[in-house]
C-alpha cells in the first residue's frame, strides 16, 4: 500500500478497499493544494486579512482538513463521493443520512466553513475567511475551474453575512480573480 510521504504530515489510516485509496489520495491532493495556493496567494492575502497571525495561518495551511481523515468523516464521505461498486446496492437514504453527519462533524470543528458561525450570523474570523479562500483556491486548481465564476453563482455567496462577503470580494479582487 503506498502512503503518502509523513513529511506531509498526513495521518496514516487503515484503507481497505480501492476507493478508500482513491478518496485518501483524493484528500491528501486537495491538502497538498491548499498548501500552493498559500504559498502562491498568501502574501497578497496577507495584506488583506491584516487581523490575521502568519504563524497562525502556516498552523491552519498544516492541518486544514485534517478531520477528514477521521471514523466520524472518512467512510461516510469516501461512500457518499466515491462509492464502491459493492456499495450501489446501499439505501442511498442511508447514505445521504450518514454524509448529512459527516458533514456537520466537518463544519462543526472546521472553521473555515461559513455553517461552523451559524450562531455568530454568519460573521467569520479574518483567519476562518483566509482559510476559505484558500481552499476555493486549491479546488479551483484540482478542477481547473475559475474561482471567481464558481463563486459568483455559488449557494455559498448566497448564504453568505454580508460583512464577510465584501471582505472576500476584496480578496479575490486582490488576487486578480
Ligand atoms: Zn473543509
Amino acid at each position: 500500500m503506498e502512503v503518502s510521504s509523513v513529511n506531509e504530515g498526513f495521518p496514516v489510516i487503515p484503507l481497505h478497499t480501492e476507493m478508500d485509496k482513491v478518496y485518501y489520495e483524493y484528500i491528501c491532493e486537495h491538502i497538498r493544494n491548499v498548501r500552493k495556493a498559500y504559498t502562491r496567494y498568501g502574501g497578497i492575502l496577507h495584506k488583506v486579512f491584516t487581523g490575521a497571525k502568519q504563524s497562525h495561518m502556516k498552523q491552519r495551511v498544516w492541518i486544514h482538513d485534517t478531520s477528514k481523515f477521521s471514523i466520524s468523516e472518512f467512510q461516510p464521505y469516501r461512500k457518499f463521493f466515491y462509492p464502491e461498486e459493492s456499495e450501489l446496492g446501499i439505501v442511498k437514504d442511508e447514505v445521504k443520512a450518514e454524509f448529512r453527519d459527516a458533514w456537520k462533524h466537518h463544519y462543526t470543528n472546521n472553521d473555515h466553513h461559513q455553517e461552523h458561525w451559524s450562531a455568530q450570523n454568519g460573521m467569520m474570523s479574518d483567519e476562518a475567511i483566509f482559510e476559505m479562500i484558500l481552499d476555493w483556491l486549491a479546488m479551483s486548481m484540482y478542477f481547473e475551474s475559475d474561482c471567481r465564476e464558481w463563486f459568483d453563482v455559488s449557494d455559498e455567496k448566497k448564504e453568505m453575512n454580508p460583512h464577510v462577503l465584501e471582505k472576500v470580494e476584496r480578496a479575490l479582487t486582490a488576487i486578480g480573480m
